[in-house]
């Protein structure tokens, strides 16, 4: 066992699990202290899009890290900052006219939240309640763990946990459920917004759901007015086949939560963009009404530097070419497998490719499967790290044609294994 003092997270350090070294990365693959070459087949938990240590992204790290490290951002600005703003608000959608920065998704989701409430209190309406959809994950702080999923997860917290508006999973046939429960929750006159994964749900289990029934939802929250936030951590920069998942739907959400991508990957950044009237709700000569969150890292200026960088390769490199290829190439390797009796629900969704594998287990995240199957491609030099008895791989846009094989046989070899 090793003797490092290090808490890792979502690790059981009481089973021993190995902790793998890893000394340096280039594009989808990982090289550890004891000379193992290993394939990302996760972008280090979704974030990596270009790969790792892209040559732009790092080259402008280097070149901010010559000139400004960190400033208090509560009523300064850098260069840095200002960029990345003018370019998000340049291609995302034009109704989202505002960038508030904070540090990952969690707090991204938090800053959403506060700014939904914040908008109806200053509009003097008593709405409080968050629509959330069943099977969700928005992150691991209080507020998010509060609208998302409830379950071993965050059984201990569960007292602490704010209530909720809970509206179905909208299952394949039972599309009508999940709408009719968010109309009877938004004519209730409570609701403040509905919170949700648009088209994928990432950590429930890589649930896809319709692009129609994402359109129908944001336009129930419209006729009644509440406020549609959309989740976009893991499905933004490209990872469902377009730049925003809600794109494919025709929605736009009136608060948008990104980070992961953001940089490419490389350092924590994240921003939450709302529409003009929630701006302006906070907008007042009164200091008592300014929007109150910050953290000390807010819009780190070497952050911001790989966020600006990554949107330079976004305008500049064929980056939705590597998109589409990789997705072309996932669903052949999805058609491929599916058809084994091993697995149920093959599903694929851009670059993100899912499946089930029968298990005699109890299913779901704490399905026994997991932890050996994890054992077994850390075996094999392929990082996966299943969701209970789903196995998705949802690798760096610049994996090779090679790489992608050795992990898709892998998988394939698993099932005949296990
Ligand atoms: C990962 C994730 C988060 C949380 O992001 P962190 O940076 O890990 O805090 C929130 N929402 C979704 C949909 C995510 O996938």
């Amino acid at each position: 066992m090793s003797r490092s003092a290090i808490w890792h997270p979502f690790t059981q350090h009481g089973l021993c699990e190995p902790i793998p070294l890893v000394t340096h990365a280039e594009g989808a693959r990982l090289h550890t202290s004891d000379g193992r070459r290993v394939i990302d087949a996760i972008s280090s938990w979704w974030v990596t899009t270009h790969g790792h240590c892209h040559p732009r992204i790092m080259a402008a790290i280097a070149e901010q890290a010559g000139k400004l490290d960190q400033l208090i951002f509560a009523g300064w600005t850098h260069e840095p900052a200002e960029a990345v703003a003018a370019g998000l608000t340049a291609i995302m959608p034009p109704e989202l006219t505002r960038v508030f920065f904070s540090d990952s998704g969690s707090t991204s989701v938090e800053v959403a939240l506060k700014m939904a409430l914040g908008y109806w209190h200053a509009r003097g309406q008593a709405r409080h309640r968050i629509v959330v959809m069943e099977h969700s994950y928005h992150g691991d702080t209080i507020g998010a763990m509060s609208v998302g999923e409830r379950g071993v997860f965050n059984q201990p917290y569960q007292p602490l946990l704010f209530d909720v508006g809970r509206i179905p999973f909208p299952r394949a046939g039972a599309e009508q459920a999940t709408l009719d429960a968010l109309e009877a929750l938004c004519r209730a006159g409570d609701a403040a917004a509905l919170i949700v994964e648009p088209l994928v749900l990432g950590a429930g289990g890589m649930l896809v759901y319709k692009l129609e029934t994402l359109r129908a939802m944001r336009e129930i929250c419209a006729a009644h007015g509440v406020l549609f936030i959309a989740d976009e951590v893991m499905t933004g920069w490209g990872r469902t086949g377009t730049l925003l998942a809600c794109e494919q739907a025709g929605v736009v959400p009136d608060i948008l939560c990104l980070s992961k991508g953001l940089t490419g990957g490389a350092l924590p950044l994240a921003v939450t963009m709302a529409i003009e009237p929630v701006f302006e709700a906070h907008w007042s000569t009164d200091r008592a009404r300014m929007f109150f969150h910050s953290s000390s890292y807010t819009a780190n200026p070497l952050a911001c530097a790989a966020a600006a960088a990554n949107l330079a390769i976004w305008a500049e490199e064929p980056v939705m070419e590597c998109v589409t290829d990789l997705a072309a190439r996932q669903s052949g390797w999805l058609e491929k497998l599916g058809r084994f009796c091993h697995f149920e629900n093959p599903r694929v969704l851009g670059t993100i490719a899912a499946l089930d594998i029968r298990t005699r287990g109890e299913g779901g995240y704490m399905d026994g499967l997991a932890p050996q199957l994890m054992a077994f491609f850390r075996a094999r030099d392929v990082l996966l790290r299943p969701l209970g008895n789903t196995v998705y791989v949802m690798p760096p846009y610049c994996i090779t044609d090679d790489q992608l094989d050795e992990v898709w046989n892998a998988i394939g070899e698993a099932v005949i294994t296990f």
